[in-house]
């Protein structure tokens, strides 16, 4: 029940005050978003793909009013890719990017966040890597799914997200599996009517295996959005009901969240990516990892108690 209230505070201009500025934030912030910069987050990759480990990387900043601040979001994605060209990680580092950082909610947001994320593409293959469109809420899916497909005419490698939580998303699979894309599952974090979404827990993991299972018996390359132990070994019986190696999918959780799962499933020789995101403009990515689990609510705010 909670979740839906932290997703609508996640909207709130008067709560990301609050909240930004309470003392004890930063402190559980970290946890999740461990760099402002790109020069505290590159300790960071080296440690984590010294470990065997993969990443995306995104700069969290979602909530842009002008095609300025899209602009320099997309100059922040072109630093970060210089930093990991000098790091040579190929596709061990790749980009995730949301489009409405990119201006995709501003006056002609398509046309404007297209222009800006293509250059980021074209830097992200010259140093020998890719990037991958997160998927928002449903209102700007339409515009993501055309941008990744005049994103693949140039660059076929560029990947998209699809949400189990959407009525939409297993026609999208069949589409994005017989084109051969790399598609990242995930249950989906925003906060949707029964209109567009499954409500019940039960309805979206269903929904989650019906898409591994077109994603896996499809062209593409499947990326496997969880932290659900149950679905992950489900994708596993997947893939090899599939015939797939384990070089032709990939799992991904996020940044603080079962890291001793990151490092368990790339010991057995999966290909394990870390979403680590770094950043000033934290607010919206912080609020939906609270919204995902109740307990981290509750731990941020005896912190904030016990510090008041
Ligand atoms: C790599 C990656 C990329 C993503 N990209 C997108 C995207 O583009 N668009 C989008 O809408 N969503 C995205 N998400 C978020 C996703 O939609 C879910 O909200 C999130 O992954 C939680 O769902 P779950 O599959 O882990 O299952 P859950 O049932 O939510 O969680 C399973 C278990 O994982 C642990 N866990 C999960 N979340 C947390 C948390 N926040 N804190 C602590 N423990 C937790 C708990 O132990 C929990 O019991 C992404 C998730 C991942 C892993």
């Amino acid at each position: 029940m909670l979740g839906p209230v932290i997703l609508a505070a996640s909207r709130s201009d008067r709560m990301r005050r609050l909240i930004s500025a309470a003392p004890v934030t930063k402190q559980v912030v970290d946890r999740f978003i461990p760099g402002e910069t790109v020069d505290a987050v590159v300790p960071i990759i080296e440690d984590l793909t010294g470990r065997g480990l993969e990443l995306t990387m995104d700069v969290v900043g979602e909530d842009i009013t002008t095609p300025e601040q899209a602009t320099a979001a997309r100059d922040a994605y072109l630093r970060l890719i210089e930093r990991l060209g000098n790091l040579e990680l190929g596709t061990r580092a790749e980009m995730s990017i949301k489009l409405s950082m990119f201006g995709q909610a501003l006056e002609n947001g398509h046309e404007l966040a297209l222009a800006n994320v293509r250059p980021v593409v074209e830097a992200a293959a010259a140093i020998g890597t890719t990037v991958t469109l997160d998927a928002e809420d449903h209102t700007t899916l339409d515009s993501m799914f055309a941008i990744h497909e005049e994103l693949r005419k140039d660059f076929p490698q560029t990947g998209c997200v699809i949400q189990a939580y959407l009525y939409r998303t297993e026609e999208d699979a069949r589409r994005l599996a017989a084109s051969g894309s790399r598609v990242r599952i995930v249950k989906g974090a925003y906060k949707e009517p029964a209109s567009v979404a499954y409500q019940q827990k039960a309805e979206i993991d269903k929904a989650y295996v019906r898409v591994m299972r077109t994603l896996m018996e499809g062209e593409g390359y499947p990326m496997i959005g969880s932290h659900d132990p149950r679905l992950i070994s489900i994708a596993q019986e997947l893939a090899r009901r599939s015939g797939r190696k384990l070089d032709e999918y990939e799992f991904q959780m996020l940044y603080g969240i079962r890291s001793d799962e990151h490092l368990r499933l790339a010991a057995e020789g999966h290909r394990m990516r870390v979403y680590t995101a770094y950043g000033t403009d934290w607010y919206g990515y912080f609020m939906r990892r609270l919204a995902e689990k109740p307990a981290n609510l509750r731990f941020f705010v005896r912190s904030m108690v016990s510090k008041g």
